[in-house]
């Protein structure tokens, strides 16, 4: 039997992969899970030690697929999508200490994490609209890194239309331009004025409203409520892993956590046998995560700016997926608890508690605390860390409890991408943006500043889609 999606509020129908692909939120508002979760026996993953990157994708991925993608050309989207990266390891391992690891998730196009997942997602969503002959339009938010890599992800699609909300005058230069000079009639960057939560509830209404945009072309969401993201990013935790002695040896995991997407893919690479000791939650000040681990609840604060821009959220939307499973996997239960949380908190069960607990450590790092961490790890080994990556270093020394087992952080941008921060650490040293973008302040950029309305956001993405 192929896996089928269903979702975690338990009043959606159930999918096929290649419908969850195209549907995003669910009709009840929930997300989308496996039904169940393939596993892998030890000799299994042994078997899988020494595969390049690409190929240990694909015995990874293809159980999720089956059914909606054949494996023959599972395997060309695969290949075509790492190899992109620009580092023949794809996701190289680097040894920052006495068994505390880096792993450089920021070899793709975009420099960060994302583009693994998002540039599959776009050649997946290509294959199967060529196959429906269907044209989509792809609707998203951004605080900085999302946009650039769904924008590189989408650009050569030609049965879909990208609109990247950004919000105006509060991403990085760098991270702008990442977006706004891409060149293609089908790429559409919003500069809102306002703040990312404004533009990320545009976005979400915008899902729900009635339809705005002409016949015939539906909403697609690249945001990690879109399971195949989170899919994508199970393989890494998997290729790691087996490089520092696993399946024989557990690992650690320090993630860089916002919206919960990343981590999330980590506990379900444990879910399907890979034996992982720790998954370690690293927050910045919006810590909403670390507040409902230590406190056992869940709460909503104001948004504040950090030194990590990509990690600043006020609520984690993946963790309604974690949630799920803490519940036993009862729709009703979280459809419940949801229900409870527009009040702006919840609180969870002492039983899904000490899950949890089990399950996760957290760590909250402040902006001075990056900092200290960005000149420490230069100091000792002349490595330059970005800040998001610097909060997960920090992290990861600090919830360590068994030195004698490899703690591996998620290194998931490039430093080249946040010089301001790098620079008030003390640190003299630049980064180097990669070849690829050297001459990215000098191209040409194309955005559209638009009112913090909704109204006139849908009128212009109406007037101006294109294909
Ligand atoms: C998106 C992002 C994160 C947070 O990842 P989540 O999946 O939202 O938890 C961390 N670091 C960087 C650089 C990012 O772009």
């Amino acid at each position: 039997m192929p896996i089928s999606y269903i979702s975690t509020r338990g009043r959606a129908p159930r999918l096929s992969f290649e419908e969850v692909l195209l549907a995003g939120l669910a009709s009840d508002g929930g997300l989308y899970v496996p039904d169940n979760l393939p596993h892998f026996e030890r000799d299994q993953i042994k078997a899988m030690r020494g595969l390049p990157y690409n190929e240990l994708a694909f015995v990874i991925l293809k159980p999720f697929v089956e059914g909606s993608i054949p494996e023959d050309d599972l395997k060309v989207l695969i290949d075509d999508t790492y190899a992109v990266f620009r580092h023949e390891a794809v996701a190289p391992l680097v040894q920052l200490g006495h068994n505390q690891w880096v792993l450089e998730l920021f070899h793709g196009p975009t420099l960060a994490f994302k583009d693994f997942a998002l540039q599959l997602l776009g050649r997946l969503l290509d294959y199967v609209l060529q196959k429906r002959d269907q044209k989509v339009v792809i609707m998203g938010a951004t605080s900085g890194d999302t946009g650039s890599a769904a924008i590189e992800g989408c650009r050569r699609c030609s049965n879909i239309d990208i609109y990247i909300l950004h919000p105006h005058e509060r991403v990085s230069e760098v991270q702008r331009r990442q977006m706004t000079t891409v060149v293609g009639g089908n790429i559409h960057n919003l500069a809102i004025k306002g703040n990312f939560d404004d533009c990320q509830s545009m976005v979400k209404a915008s899902f729900v409203a009635e339809p705005f945009l002409p016949e015939n072309r539906s909403l697609v969401a690249v945001n990690s409520i879109n399971w195949a993201r989170i899919m994508a990013q199970i393989v890494y935790y998997f290729y790691a892993a087996l490089a520092l002695g696993g399946p024989d040896r557990a690992v650690n995991f320090s993630v860089p956590t916002g919206n919960f997407g990343d981590i999330f893919a980590g506990y379900l690479a444990r879910g399907m046998g890979l034996p992982i000791d720790r998954l370690v939650i690293a927050t910045n000040k919006n810590d909403v995560l670390h507040r409902l681990l230590t406190t056992g609840k869940y709460s909503r604060l104001q948004l504040e700016q950090s030194l990590s821009p990509s990690m600043d959220i006020t609520v984690s939307s993946n963790f309604e997926r974690l949630m799920f499973d803490l519940y036993d996997r009862s729709g009703d239960a979280v459809f419940d608890l949801m229900q409870q949380f527009q009040s702006g908190e919840i609180e969870l069960s002492a039983s899904a508690m000490s899950e949890a607990r089990a399950l996760f450590a957290s760590q909250c790092v402040s902006d001075d605390e990056t900092c200290a961490e960005i000149a420490r790890v230069w100091r000792d080994n002349e490595y330059l860390l970005d800040p998001h990556s610097a909060i997960g270093t920090r992290a990861a020394w600090d919830c360590r409890v068994d030195a004698s087992s490899p703690m591996v952080t998620l290194a998931t941008a490039h430093p080249a991408k946040f010089p301001d921060a790098i620079a008030n650490s003390g640190v003299s040293e630049k980064a180097k943006l990669p070849a690829h973008l050297v001459d990215l302040f000098e191209r040409p950029e194309r955005f559209c500043v638009l009112d913090n309305d909704l109204a006139k956001v849908q009128q212009h993405m109406a007037a101006t889609v294109s294909v």
